[in-house]
């Protein structure tokens, strides 16, 4: 049995991970949910799933909490604040590392530090602190299980135990993307995009903030770094290509000419599944791939001019250090200001540039410098939308 933390229980992953967990109830228990300040919601998954400790993360919201699951009759532990968080990241042997941003690093480091298996969502916290991530799960002995569904099918299509990727044979990691809402726009048409429209992604139903990511294609500017990290490949051998269908997760090639990929619809609850029951394989729900269906598989290059948060991306991690950090904070400012209509579609690419250019990056060495440069990157960030934008 596998006591199962959900950290961000309320969103779009934390409800795929609470889908294959309930088709499963002799594998998986839930010991802890997490959320922000969904109240109401927390109580209703508190009901369902009997865990052990709720956690809000928002502490004003506590004694709502407590009247709320008092009047459910529900006898949970109750926890708030980043403690009550670090205390839900080491309530089990699992965790679903699935708050969105940086507001989930501290949570994720701490489930890597104490052992536990960590099904990694969070993209943001490997973006930000990769290196500091490596060495807690180091540290932890525990082990890190990739829920992004591009970095979950390259970890499907590189042999067992993770082997050194020069060893095996690897030449190259290929990261599909869908292209978002819109792929095959050019930027005198993307002026006037609101957030519905950049939120309505084609294939894939998730969070609003990764919804934006998609559309600008920071997202998969974020995958890349991610992928850096996880499988402890050159930025050289990541490339992206764009596959409409979300069909093809992403392949991995080696030197002999193979190219192993793994297919599925799109679907979060097989990568869930996957991590979940590792080394096993148990039913996600998820509706069997018909490829007559299909028919077709289409593949291209990604229009990077149009879309400039790729390269941006790939010049963050070039240049090391606490650049990825500011990317990642800059791109958290700006997509939070584009979806309160304070800043334009395409002035998310301009701002990141821009703070990238403000804030100078220094080589990471503890995880206190790491904050002080999300934070000074924020501010910055916030500063040039003052300036520039209002
Ligand atoms: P979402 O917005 O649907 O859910 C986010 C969750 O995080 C919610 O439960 C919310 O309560 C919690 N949260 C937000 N701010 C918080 C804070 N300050 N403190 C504590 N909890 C907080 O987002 P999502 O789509 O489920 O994405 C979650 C993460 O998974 C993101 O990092 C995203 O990039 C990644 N991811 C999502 C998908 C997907 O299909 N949705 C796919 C790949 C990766
Ligand atoms: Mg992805």
């Amino acid at each position: 049995m596998r006591n199962v933390a959900i950290l961000g229980a309320t969103g779009s992953i934390g409800a795929s991970a609470l889908d294959v967990i309930a088709r499963h109830p002799q594998r998986f228990r839930v010991s802890a949910l997490a959320a922000h300040r969904k109240v109401d919601e927390l109580v209703a998954l508190c009901t369902r799933f009997r865990p052990d400790l709720a956690v809000i993360a928002d502490s004003a919201f506590e004694p709502a909490l407590r009247s709320r699951l008092a009047s459910a009759g529900l006898h949970t532990r109750i926890g708030s604040g980043e403690q009550g968080l670090r205390d839900a990241a080491t309530s089990g042997d699992t965790v679903v590392a699935a708050i969105v941003g940086a507001a989930g690093l501290d949570s994720t480091l701490t489930a890597a530090r104490a052992g536990q298996r960590v099904l990694l969502a969070n993209k943001e916290a490997v973006v930000m602190a990769g290196a500091l991530l490596l060495a807690a799960l180091k540290q932890g002995g525990g082990q890190l299980i990739p829920i992004d569904s591009e970095h979950n099918a390259i970890f499907q299509c590189l042999p067992e135990g993770r082997p050194d990727l020069a060893r095996a044979g690897v030449r190259r990691v290929l990261l599909t993307a869908s292209g978002g809402p819109f792929r095959g726009r050019k930027r005198a048409e993307l002026a006037t995009i609101t957030p519905e429209q950049a939120c309505a992604h084609p294939n894939w139903s998730m969070g609003r903030k990764i919804s934006v990511d998609s559309a600008t294609l920071m997202n998969k500017g974020l995958e890349v770094i991610e992928a850096h990290w996880l499988f402890g490949i050159a930025p050289e051998q990541i490339d992206v290509v764009v596959h409409r269908e979300s069909i093809v997760h992403s392949l991995v090639e080696y030197v002999d000419g193979s190219v192993l990929a793994q297919l599925g619809n799109p679907d979060m609850r097989t990568a869930l599944a996957h991590a979940l029951a590792w080394p096993e394989r148990i039913d996600a729900g998820v509706t069997p791939l018909d490829l007559m269906k299909i028919a077709q598989l289409n593949f291209e290059a990604p229009d990077r001019q149009t879309f400039r948060c790729l390269d941006l991306a790939y010049r963050a991690l070039a240049a090391g250090g606490t650049a990825p950090t500011i990317l990642n904070a800059a791109n958290e400012i700006a997509v939070g200001a584009f979806l309160e209509r304070t800043l334009p579609f395409l002035a998310i690419s301009e701002l990141i540039e821009s703070t990238l250019a403000a804030v100078a990056s220094v080589p990471v060495d503890s995880i206190e410098t790491l904050i002080h440069a999300d934070l000074t990157a924020r501010e910055a960030a916030q500063r040039i939308i003052r300036r520039a934008f209002c």
